[in-house]
């Protein structure tokens, strides 16, 4: 049968400015990093975008080599617009990368203006698109200049292929030099992707001012840590979750004891709030206005219903952050 999306997909979720800019993004956007490529079950891939859509979740981020195989998340992607979502395209905001290793010989990596255009031209042809909303530098790189690739990006929106551009891993010096580039040339630069959870904080040490100073938003990805900031690793290593996968950078050595109990530690403050450890998680980097989506992964429509109801509870109250600030850095 053919999908329709629920008439009351915009009733509960939330949209926040993307820095100064006019883009609204959902507080929980999805991303198809893992689950979506040609080893994992399509139909599943496909359930969890049509109850993302159906949830408001209007913002879809890929990059050129998401799969396994690379390419292969954009191939399943773009099926799913053909058969279910190419009607509504214009309530989707659609974004992919360039930056890490995709094609053999020197073109096909980093950031020079020939990989970073050649490689849109591919994402939005195994996508069958004619533009993406956003386009990301993936990760800086140390040996072009940065002019360069930020001239790229702004020929891929002169083109006609990309409304926005962003940058992705840059470091808060970095950030800076390329938003001044980009201001100069008047680029749509609305957006950095770092990654961000309690597990993770480099960027506030510097980025996420760097970004509130220049009025760009943030997308922060791997907010559960990859799964370990849920309760999922709370018994050993399940069978079917990413650690125990072969393909993926989340190794069983990432799994430590000291996580583990940290993770315990959190449990008790989530259950003071009625809600599970990836809701606390969630709820916590959106405290913060600068963070203006968080971007998750799942691998089923219940990690996606239970990771959704983050957005129902993201005020904290003095103690509840510091009792959380205590087991972080305990
Ligand atoms: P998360 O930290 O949200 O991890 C998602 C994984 O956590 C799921 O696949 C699932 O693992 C597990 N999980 C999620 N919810 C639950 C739950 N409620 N209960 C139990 N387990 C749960 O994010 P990702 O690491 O997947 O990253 C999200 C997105 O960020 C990517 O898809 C990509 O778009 C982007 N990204 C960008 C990068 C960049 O360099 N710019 C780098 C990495 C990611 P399991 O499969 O084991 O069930």
């Amino acid at each position: 049968m053919a999908y329709k999306p629920s008439e009351d997909r915009y009733k509960t979720m939330k949209y926040r400015r993307c820095g100064k800019s006019g883009l609204l993004l959902p507080a929980i956007s999805l991303g198809l990093w893992h689950n979506f490529g040609h080893v994992d079950e399509y139909e599943n891939g496909k359930k969890m975008m049509q109850y993302a859509f159906d949830q408001g979740i209007t913002h879809f981020d890929l990059a050129n080599n998401y799969g396994p195989p690379p390419g292969s998340a954009e191939e399943n992607f773009g099926k799913m617009l053909k058969e279910d979502l190419m009607s509504y395209r214009d309530e989707m905001i659609i974004s992919t990368k360039a930056g890490y290793h995709m094609w053999e010989g020197p073109y096909g990596d980093w950031g020079s203006r020939k990989y970073i255009l050649s490689s849109l031209d591919q994402s939005l042809k195994r996508m069958g698109l004619e533009y993406v909303d956003i386009f990301y530098h993936h990760r800086p790189d140390p040996n072009t200049p940065i002019e360069e690739s930020a001239l790229a990006l702004d020929h891929a929106v002169k083109q006609g292929k990309a409304l926005y551009v962003g940058v992705s891993n840059y470091k808060p010096e970095q950030t800076a030099e390329i938003a001044k580039i980009f201001k100069e040339l008047k680029t749509p630069f609305v957006i950095h992707q770092p990654r961000y959870s309690m597990f993770d904080r480099w960027v506030e040490d510097g980025l996420l001012d760097t970004l509130a100073s220049h009025g760009v938003g943030s997308i922060v990805f791997s907010p559960l840590a990859q799964g370990l900031l849920t309760d999922k690793y709370l018994k050993g290593i399940p069978k079917d979750s990413r650690a125990a996968k072969d393909w993926g950078f989340l190794k069983s050595d990432h799994i430590t004891e000291e996580k583990i109990n940290k993770v315990l530690a959190l449990q008790e403050v989530a259950e003071s709030r009625g809600q599970t450890i990836s809701q606390l998680a969630i709820a916590w980097l959106l405290r913060n206005d600068v963070v203006t989506s968080v971007l998750i992964g799942a691998s089923s429509v219940e990690q996606l219903k239970q990771n959704l109801a983050s957005i129902d509870n993201i005020a904290f109250s003095q103690q509840e952050l510091d009792e959380i600030e205590k087991i972080l850095k305990g």
